[in-house]
């Protein structure tokens, strides 16, 4: 399994860091997680056409995580070629209500080539497991808006969780008990918490409970003294480091 980070920031735009989105691959499959504006640039650039995608998963509906979701379907429909399968989503209940007020604002052109947006949906008030193919997913509702879910992926023998958007939540430390990488977001500062999101003491506190064997700082908003955030963390022992747009982990293709 190898993950690529395509968007490292946050809603405020950045000559360095898109929004948010993450791409994993295992064996010749990529799915999009989440996909902010400017992630679909950057999935072409980590060397996925993102018309060839296996699926998207996405943590919530707020628009610095899911804004290149048209984009992405209009590249499929107008190819060359048109895409000829189905392009299946994985969403927090509420992300079919979402896309069919997308579609009444765009209508045929977000219809995916010759294939079908086929959505599912994951629930809002406990765990759930699909597999995907090659790749299982796990998800915990997160502390948050927008039909928010923590993701854990796990394939090839290794484990990633990514929290999303959330505030404090003993479910993110759960699902990321043990794992081998935690992409977690630290949109706030400690003097100016955010409600529904992280400040660094809250992320050294998730990261003490889990005990991930790396953590990935992201979704940083300019509040935030990046380097402060990690020292905070770095009291836990816990390896971590802020993560950069094309930041890879693991190994494949
Ligand atoms: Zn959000
Ligand atoms: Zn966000």
């Amino acid at each position: 399994m190898r993950l690529t980070l395509l968007g490292s920031g946050t809603s405020v735009p950045d000559p360095h860091r898109g929004s948010c989105g993450l791409l994993v691959q295992v064996g010749n499959s990529a799915w999009l997680i989440d996909g902010g504006s400017g992630t679909l640039q950057r999935c072409s650039a980590a060397g996925i056409d993102p018309r060839t995608l296996a699926g998207g998963i996405y943590s919530h509906h707020h628009p610095d995580h899911c804004a290149d979701l048209v984009p992405l379907l209009f590249s499929m429909r107008v190819g060359p070629p048109p895409r000829r399968r189905d392009y299946p989503i994985w969403a927090g209940q509420g992300f079919a209500d979402f896309f069919e007020r997308l579609t009444a604002a765009w209508g045929k052109w977000i219809t995916p080539g010759r294939g079908q947006i086929v959505i599912h949906e994951l629930p809002l008030d406990g765990g759930a497991t699909r597999d995907l193919d090659n790749l299982v997913l796990h998800t915990q509702p997160a502390n948050h808006g927008a039909s928010a879910l923590h993701l854990r992926l796990e394939a090839d023998g290794a484990a990633i969780v990514f929290s999303g958007d959330t505030g404090p939540s003993e479910a993110l430390a759960r699902l990321a008990h043990n794992v081998d990488l935690l992409v977690c977001e630290c949109a706030a500062p400690d003097s100016d918490p955010i409600p529904g999101h992280l400040t660094p003491s809250d992320v050294a506190a998730i990261a003490d409970a889990a005990r991930p064997r790396e953590l990935w700082l992201t979704h940083l908003y300019p509040g935030v003294d990046a380097s402060a955030a990690i020292a905070t963390v770095a009291r836990t022992g816990v390896a971590v480091r802020r993560a950069a747009d094309l930041d890879a982990w693991g190994s494949g293709p």
